[in-house]
């Protein structure tokens, strides 16, 4: 492990998409927890992300700005999802670590000073790890479940198990982060390849404060192709087997005919089996298609080279030296 770093300055990164219930109860929550990390001579802030919500989401982060000058907000100007208003946060964080965390309280804040305590003893990247999902249905709970375990299996990139966005970042992690600016961004992911020294953190996420998941299952489904596209290209080689296999039965099942033709000759022609043949080759061909399209979208997405985000307003927190810019 790498010699102690000075461990001064964290930044609270919550990005919020309607979440105008949520965080009048959150904020009270972050700020004594910040209180208390202060009597540890760490000066804490929050910087609240508004990721284009159509609520009071906005209005309520400047009011809790100006009642608290430790609190910075930024407005994205539109909705981007929450990969990339995270990022939009981090990409402001340019001094000290950084901790991420959800704006509906399934991440308790109180957790926050053992995240300070991994960083001081020299780990860049403390994740909380989910013991247990209070609140969250067993669709989501199993299908979280078997995704975990098959982008483990097809992605070279170590991505741990049941482990969220909650999690605390040291300054070169950080800063290794910003490095990485591919469009589709799997977050998961990105942390996983960053590595340097890792900890897992346990502990039960809360259910919901206020509010609804923003999460439903078909963008969960869309979030977990983003995941195994963004880092692995098995499908592809699975497409490549898949092709030689059909091939190979082929070329065998073409053989026996021609063969069966010329010994036997040709009394009538097989109806049900060529249309069996036609329709099966037609569906592979349409699926390895169809995967190679999804890697296609994505390269193209890249090839465009659009700024990730656009960012409407930022006011820096007040109670921040200038490095903050
Ligand atoms: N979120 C966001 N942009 C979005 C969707 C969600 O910033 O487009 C935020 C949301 O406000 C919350 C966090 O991401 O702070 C997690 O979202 P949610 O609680 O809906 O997801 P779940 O916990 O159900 O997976
Ligand atoms: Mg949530």
């Amino acid at each position: 492990m790498s010699a102690p770093r000075p461990c001064n300055r964290l930044t609270v990164v919550v990005a919020a998409y309607n979440e105008a219930d949520s965080l009048p109860l959150l904020h009270p929550r972050i700020g004594a927890v910040l209180d208390g990390l202060r009597a540890q001579g760490v000066d804490g802030q929050v910087l609240y992300v508004d990721d284009g919500s159509a609520d009071a989401s906005w209005a309520v982060m400047q009011r809790l700005a100006s009642a608290d000058p430790r609190v910075a907000c930024l407005r994205l100007s539109r909705n981007f999802g929450k990969e990339l208003a995270l990022t939009a946060g981090l990409d402001r964080v340019l001094e000290g670590a950084a901790l991420i965390l959800d704006a509906d309280g399934q991440d308790p804040p109180e957790l926050i000073p053992r995240f300070v305590e991994k960083w001081r003893e020299g780990y860049d990247d403390v994740h909380g790890t989910r013991r247990q999902r209070a609140g969250e249905g067993w669709v989501k709970r199993g299908t979280a479940h078997a995704f975990y375990r098959v982008i483990g299996r097809l992605s070279k990139t170590p991505i741990p198990r049941d482990t969220g966005d909650f999690r605390l970042l040291s300054p070169r992690a950080l800063d290794a982060l910003r490095q990485l600016r591919e469009r589709h961004r799997f977050m998961k992911g990105l942390f996983g390849w960053v590595g340097f020294n890792r900890i897992a953190i346990p502990y039960e996420r809360d259910a919901r404060m206020a509010g609804r998941s923003k999460f439903n299952l078909w963008r969960l489904w869309n979030f977990a192709l983003e995941g195994i596209t963004s880092f692995s290209t098995a499908p592809l080689r699975l497409a490549t087997y898949l092709g030689l296999l059909t091939a190979a039965v082929a070329f065998a099942y073409g053989a026996w005919i021609i063969l069966k033709a010329l010994f036997w000759g040709d009394p009538v022609a097989g109806w049900p089996t060529m249309m069996s043949v036609i329709l099966f080759l037609g569906g592979v061909q349409l699926i390895a298609l169809g995967l190679i399209g999804e890697y296609l979208g994505r390269l193209y997405d890249e090839a465009k080279q659009r700024p990730l985000y656009l960012v409407d307003t930022w006011h820096p927190a007040t109670g921040v030296s200038s490095a903050q810019v």
